[in-house]
């Protein structure tokens, strides 16, 4: 299995990195992890345009899922005629959020473009990927996900205030992609997000391989991300960058 980082721009597209966006690959088959705004573009360094099978979609906010909107354009107008629909998984109502608003009779079009399945909390297989999901602590109903093939294990935060869900979900990962928008400030104190050093204690709690910051927000100093993860953290700790490529397993 290969996961790319397309975007781990925070709350808004960044300088060098979309919004959050993140392509694994196993077996030929390519599902993307949210989609949020920007990540369309650069996606399309990693893969072809076409050449996506499923989307899953964490929230409905516009950071993360956007860009399926700009999706269905591409895959509605293709020159050679519409691509036939994939699956997109996400929480009751994407259809309605990500739908493009060309006027009357764009609902049935969005419906034809893709195929929308309403995520639960559970297990669920997705192309040759095992998909565990869990309900993050986040204003509006969000996913964590888990995504295992041959053994390699990631977890993935999505946006989410401090919660035990993160840890059950994220237990012993090879790999936890962690949010981690906020840094120590009394001013940060909504439980909505995580400061890098929650996340750091999050990982160090689930016991995880490794440790990698994202949705890191363009205002934030990244060092202090870092050394703030770190001294909750004392695995290996990075921060993730568009482009970015792990893998492991078979
Ligand atoms: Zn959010």
């Amino acid at each position: 299995m290969r996961l790319t980082v397309i975007g781990c721009s925070g709350s808004f597209p960044g300088p060098d990195s979309p919004s959050s966006c993140y392509l694994a690959e196993a077996e030929g088959f390519r599902l993307v992890i949210d989609m949020g705004n920007g990540a369309l573009g650069v996606l399309q360094r990693y893969a072809g345009l076409f050449g996506i099978d499923a989307i899953c979609v964490s929230h409905l906010h516009a950071d993360h899922c956007i860009d399926v909107g700009s999706y269905w354009i591409a895959r509605q107008f293709a020159p050679d005629g519409p691509k036939p629909p994939i699956p997109v998984y996400g929480p009751p109502g994407t259809a309605d959020r990500v739908r493009p608003h060309l006027g009357s009779g764009s609902a049935e079009h969005a419906y034809a473009a893709f195929d929308f399945r309403d995520l639960d909390a559970g297990e669920l297989a997705i192309g040759p990927f095992r998909v565990t999901t869990e309900r993050m602590n986040h204003p509006v109903e969000t996913f964590g996900f888990r995504v295992e093939h041959a053994g390699w294990r990631l977890a993935y935060s999505a946006d989410t205030g401090e919660t035990g869900a993160l840890v059950r979900l994220a237990g012993d990962a090879d790999v936890l992609l962690c949010e981690a928008s906020y840094l120590d400030d009394p001013g940060n104190a909504q439980n909505v997000h995580l400061t890098a050093r929650q996340a750091g204690e999050h990982a160090a709690r689930a016991g995880v391989g490794q440790l990698i910051l994202t949705h890191l927000v363009p205002w934030n100093d990244r060092e202090r991300s870092l050394s703030e993860a770190a001294q909750a953290y004392h695995g290996p700790l990075s921060l993730a960058t568009s482009g970015l490529v792990l893998g492991g397993g078979g």
